[in-house]
């Protein structure tokens, strides 16, 4: 079941019955519906960030103008009031609620005293930064169904601003232009085709008068593609294809490259569209004048669907650089050639200056999904260094005169169901969209790093669903193996997450910190010599940029996946995150969200500041939980099972384990009732909460087989936690 439907699902369990998967961890639901005060007017004429302002934004130094804070993306402030000596005076200034409960990943804005932030579902907030009033809520009301097209939550990564407006990219594929006084729209353009599975979860950058935005939907049916608007009307300037189309049609102008690189793909790609979608990472460099942006995984996954004679498949999993003007080809440099591990290269592309072997390079670092990190000449593309940052087994090491991988053969077998390509990284990546943070005071980058391993199993008899995701493997479900428990702890085992300090001069570590991850926050670095990151565990913590000793936490009461900011107001610093825990893992991961991570969702804004007073309330307890009675023969669980993994996984988790987003099904009050449980699954009861009727593809007597599944699921882990209490 997709996550919208979970949400949904979710939503109504709650309101009905606080469940709880174990003793330490709520459930998450969306709350009812809260009325949003009366849109207010911001006080203030509206300030005027132009050209000049956002090219100097590393002088602005109170502020935090564009989602990395400068065009170079480096998520570094200058500010050290809160510094390594006074950071034990930190503490909570203000805290919003925000009334979703899906995963929050924004990078707030901070314009001359107003916070823009975003929230799922693409709400964008106005929020006093003293305060944290709210000011003004925009809800583009997106279609909850939408959520069904989306692999990795109803997530929405910040907004942009230019010349008092703010702009949003909403998860159905609509830019939004906003008054930044009101909130009011001023525009509205829809950038996607919406029959299909495009969704766009990024942040846009505005860069001289143009808004960029690309798009998600890479494992769906989605052709990647970056456009830029006209920021005044809304009117499009150009498109860059990342992919090319069918060959029966002329390829794009902006691309004359499409050409060459359709001679790197075979068999019928067009027809699910072939993936590299442009869904995070941009940056810019105002004196080269070069937009860059990262492109997505191959659609579908899996090498023997999608590329058996093995190619290069440009521009996937590629960095692309552009004229921001014209949207003009300049450089690419494509990191996983051929890729079939969902290496997306999509992570933050920040640009700095190093001196490498006595000379100076103008460079781009990216700590990439893959597990390598590669500094790049940004003037041309030319790779000047690659090294592993987390446990990579699919390949040695990258030839430096070649800029290609040095694969591991075994890599690419994928096909023998008996023997499937455990690798690492994951699908999730060695770093995924969670931001990465450069300090130029210390010459280091902070990696939020994962080891996450993945059992890359062709699906056989692979076929393209209407609903759902097309990824010619066999989910995660072989990823954490239910037949095999020792196979299935090993697993579990090396799973782990870090916050990781590396030197990009010397490509080697210079120190690493244990999280309780995997699937901990973005970073923020400060010349306060400090290092901000939350984590799974729900703990908002201050590092010393130097040494990664700890030196501070506050408690969020949730998991955080987003980065903090730093900003001034009223002559004091101020560090702010958007914490909720969501995103791709805690929906597909199933069991191996039980290490590690607090498992509780609720969305809300935090504020810190030195002296701070503000008091977060008392945490509700979890309720216990009963097993659900058990229907069905071992033979209709298992193909329960089978039918489960096609529909129910990414969203509902593997092996039916909840991972605190949507409603965790082995004690969903639902799944007690075969009436009730197919009025939600065939009949779409709670497809206003975003749990979708899976009719197209599912009859009631499969749906009642998935039931079967998950009551012996509920008694399985019923029984494991009472063990488990002995
Ligand atoms: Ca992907």
């Amino acid at each position: 079941m997709k996550h919208v439907r979970t949400s949904t699902l979710l939503s109504v369990l709650l309101l009905c019955f606080v469940v709880a998967c174990r003793k330490s961890a709520t459930q998450s639901v969306d709350p009812p519906a809260k009325a949003v005060p009366a849109t207010q007017a911001v006080e203030a004429a509206p300030p005027v960030v132009d050209d000049a302002r956002l090219v100097n934004a590393e002088q602005d130094t109170g502020n935090w103008l564009t989602t990395g804070r400068t065009y170079s993306e480096q998520r570094f402030s200058p500010l050290d009031l809160i510094n390594t000596n006074t950071v034990k005076q930190l503490s909570l200034a203000w805290f919003l609620d925000l009334d979703t409960t899906r995963g929050q990943e924004a990078t707030p804005l901070v314009v001359d005293g107003v916070m823009y932030s975003t929230s799922a579902w693409s709400k964008v907030q106005a929020i006093d930064p003293v305060t944290g009033k709210l000011l003004w809520q925009y809800d583009p009301k997106v279609p909850k169904e939408v959520g069904s097209k989306v692999c990795c939550d109803v997530v929405n990564r910040g907004v942009a601003f230019w010349k008092g407006r703010v702009y949003v990219g909403t998860l159905e594929g609509r830019l939004v232009a906003l008054d930044a006084k009101s909130g009011n729209v001023v525009w509205s353009v829809v950038t996607v085709d919406q029959t299909k599975s495009y969704a766009i979860t990024g942040a846009p950058r505005v860069i001289k008068g143009k808004v960029i935005i690309g798009n998600a939907g890479g494992e769906f049916d989605a052709r990647g593609y970056v456009s830029a608007y006209d920021a005044e009307t809304g009117k499009m300037i150009w498109r860059f294809y990342t992919v090319p189309g069918d060959p029966q049609q002329p390829p794009e102008e902006n691309n004359p490259k499409l050409a060459d690189a359709a001679k790197t793909w075979t068999g019928e790609w067009w027809k699910l569209g072939g993936g590299g979608t442009v869904w995070n990472s941009m940056s810019y460099d105002p004196a080269l004048d070069l937009l860059y942006f990262g492109t997505g995984n191959g659609l579908p996954w899996s090498g023997t669907v999608r590329n058996p004679k093995g190619n290069d498949n440009l521009f996937l999993a590629s960095i692309i650089a552009v004229r921001p003007d014209t949207g003009e080809y300049v450089w690419h440099y494509q990191t996983t050639p051929g890729d079939i591990w969902d290496y997306d290269a999509t992570q933050d592309l920040i640009l700095t200056d190093l001196t490498i072997e006595g000379e100076k390079r103008q460079v781009l670092l990216q700590a990439n999904k893959n597990g390598f990190f590669y500094v790049i000449d940004r003037t041309n593309g030319k790779l000047i260094s690659a090294k592993p940052f987390s446990t990579v087994t699919w390949a040695t090491g990258v030839d430096l005169a070649t800029g290609r991988p040095i694969e591991n053969p075994a890599a690419r077998k994928t096909a023998d169901p008996k023997a499937p390509w455990v690798g690492m990284p994951g699908a999730l990546g060695g770093h995924n969209w969670k931001s990465m943070s450069f300090s130029p005071q210390t010459g280091l980058a902070y990696i939020p790093a994962n080891d996450l391993p993945f059992v890359y199993s062709d699906y056989q008899s692979f076929k393209a669903l209407s609903i759902g995701m097309n990824l010619g493997y066999d989910g995660v479900p072989g990823s954490f193996p239910q037949g095999d428990a020792k196979v299935r702890q090993q697993i579990l085992g090396s799973v782990n997450g870090y916050l990781r300090a590396w030197d990009p001069v010397a490509q080697k570590e210079a120190w690493s910190v244990q999280q309780p991850g995997p699937w901990d926050g973005g970073i923020l670095s400060t010349a306060g010599g400090l290092v901000f990151e939350g984590n799974a565990m729900g703990l908002i913590g201050a590092f010393d940029a130097k040494t990664g000793t700890q030196l501070w936490s506050n408690p969020a009461q949730t998991g955080v996946i987003a980065a903090p900011i730093s900003y001034m107001a009223k002559g004091e610093q101020y560090i702010a995150v958007v914490a909720g825990w969501g995103g791709v893992y805690p929906l597909v991961a199933g069991d191996a969200t039980r290490k590690g991570s607090i498992n509780v969702n609720r969305s809300r804004v935090l504020a810190f500041k030195l002296g701070g007073t503000a008091k977060l309330p008392d945490e509700p307890k979890a309720a216990d939980v009963k097993p659900l009675p058990r229907v069905g023969t071992d033979a209709e669980v298992a193909q329960g099972f089978r039918l489960f993994t096609d529909a129910c996984w990414r969203c509902h988790g593997d092996a039916a384990v909840g991972g605190g987003i949507t409603p965790d099904l082995r004690w969903s009050p639902i799944a007690r009732d075969a009436a009730a449980w197919k009025s939600v699954v065939i009949d779409g009861a709670l497809k206003e909460r975003g749990m979708i009727s899976f009719a197209p593809v599912l009859n009631a007597k499969q749906a009642e087989l998935i039931r079967a599944y998950v009551t012996m699921r509920s008694n399985q882990s019923y029984a494991e936690m009472q063990a488990e209490k002995m």
